[in-house]
């Protein structure tokens, strides 16, 4: 996702597009125009044809904007801020910077993606209407119709994080009066959806209709991914609101001297069996040594290294403060793929924040679902 570029910014929101969206814009431009439309309408020439399905999959793609730009919309008016949209292979996702704190919220947030697709496939459904049926135009809006309409609909499927299953959450969360319990349930319903489609995929490669099946079955497994990964994120963020980075880190922390022997500092790998040590000299941090750094040196000259000289040096670790939140050091973590990070005040290691310890705690509190 970190690839995607920006195409334009409307009402403040930045609107990102991923590249497996020109894929996508090639796949839909040439089916459309190869088979699609000549099957519909015959006699036109080949870059009408083209013309065609190259304006009618912008349509498609402004038709996904605005439905991601409702949500927005909504979600902003509702005084949540939209950080981005990301328009990627299946259409897009606006990303917002925190959940809504009421069912009512969310409702309206979720049900304004599909009213308006729903609202666009009427719109060219009117316009289609009342026109000759063999105008090129006619096709096209038969089409925009047809597909903002099967939006609209799958986009309705109670299965969490669809915005169908956000209704439900809503739903949910306005009688167990508890979001997390709510999106539990709501995720476990599109759990089986998810694996619906997955079992849907697998009778359709039996039937051998290979491209459907395995159609379905990726879009199913995406969606058991999609679900699992937004009820993590919840209870991730439930569990660790205002907790600081004090609470999360360890502060007994096994630390070496820079002046170490390389052969003293791998028995206390043995002893420990820690992946890295921190280097400290008077309470101060001066680095952190992994054995992936001794494994560099070669044995004989163990003896004769000092730790100082293959540790790296303090200023290049990812440090975090004890006063921090938790969760946004979690996140920077999981950014950058650390194991660990080293929590320092005034220059002095006060403890560690590893990713072992958090997740042991997320994994208590989602087995719990307890809420804070
Ligand atoms: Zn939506």
């Amino acid at each position: 996702m970190n690839s995607s570029f920006r195409i334009a910014r409307i009402f403040g929101i930045n609107v990102d597009i991923n590249p497996s969206w020109l894929l996508v814009f090639f796949l839909f431009s040439f089916t459309l125009s190869t088979h699609y439309f000549p099957g519909m309408i015959e006699g036109f020439d080949t870059a009408v044809y083209w013309s065609m399905g190259i304006i009618t999959t912008l349509l498609i793609f402004a038709s996904i904007l605005l439905h991601e730009l409702a949500h927005s919309l909504m979600a902003i008016r509702s005084g949540i801020p939209i950080k981005k949209i990301t328009l990627f292979i299946f259409g897009g996702v606006a990303q917002m910077e925190k959940e809504p704190d009421q069912p009512g919220v969310e409702l309206k947030i979720a049900l304004v993606g599909p009213a308006t697709s729903l609202g666009l496939a009427l719109l060219a459904w009117l316009i289609y209407r009342p026109l000759p049926p063999d105008l090129a135009i006619s096709s096209m809006m038969w089409f925009l119709a047809r597909i903002n309409f099967v939006v609209g609909v799958i986009n309705l499927i109670p299965a969490f994080p669809l915005d169908g299953g956000r209704v439900l959450r809503a739903g949910l969360w306005h009688f167990m009066k508890s979001m997390l319990r709510a999106t539990r349930a709501a995720v476990a319903l599109g759990s089986v959806f998810a694996f619906l489609a997955i079992g849907l995929g697998f009778l359709l490669l039996f039937q051998m209709y290979w491209v459907w099946g395995l159609w379905y079955i990726f879009l199913g497994w995406m969606l058991y991914q999609a679900g699992q990964a937004s009820y993590t994120q919840l209870v991730f963020q439930q569990a660790f609101k205002g907790v600081s980075v004090s609470r999360g880190m360890s502060s007994e922390v096994q630390t070496v001297e820079p002046d170490l022997a390389l052969d003293r500092l791998v028995e206390k790998f043995y002893r420990y069996k820690f992946g890295a040590f921190p280097v400290t000299y008077g309470g101060r941090l001066r680095g952190l040594v992994s054995y992936h750094q001794i494994r560099e040196i070669p044995q004989e000259k163990w003896s004769e290294t000092k730790t100082s000289q293959v540790m790296t040096p303090a200023d290049q670790l990812a440090i975090a403060s004890p006063h921090q939140e938790a969760v946004e050091v979690m996140m920077k973590m999981a950014a950058e793929n650390l194991g660990r990070v080293l929590v320092v005040e005034n220059g002095e290691l006060v403890g560690i924040l590893s990713r072992t310890d958090m997740m042991k705690l997320i994994n208590l509190h989602m087995q719990l679902g307890t809420e804070k």
